[in-house]
């Protein structure tokens, strides 16, 4: 395998550091992820942080609520909303 600063950049960042001699040399990292968005919509998901340096308690990677943490409130809202409007639909007849 090639070494990362050989590596196509996609998934790598560049660093920039200070040596102790004064050098800077380039250290090649991965690069950080972006926010959480909705699974839906791609709307960025607030309430949720993203654990790329350390893992984190599961309350703090969703919010505590239906689908909290991959959906985001108005998808939710709709969704809710669509399976209630089947279920009257199929209640009442015709
Ligand atoms: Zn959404």
């Amino acid at each position: 395998m090639p070494t990362r600063s050989q590596r196509v950049r996609k998934g790598i960042r560049r660093v920039f550091v200070r040596t102790p001699g004064g050098r800077t040399v380039v250290h090649y990292e991965d690069k950080r992820p972006g926010f959480r968005r909705c699974g839906i919509c791609g709307e960025v998901l607030h309430g949720v942080r993203r654990d790329d340096e350390r893992p984190l308690p599961s309350s703090q990677k969703r919010v505590s609520r239906l689908h909290g943490g991959n959906v985001c409130h108005r998808c939710l809202e709709s969704m809710i909303r669509e399976s209630v409007l089947a279920e009257w639909a199929a209640q009442t007849p015709k």
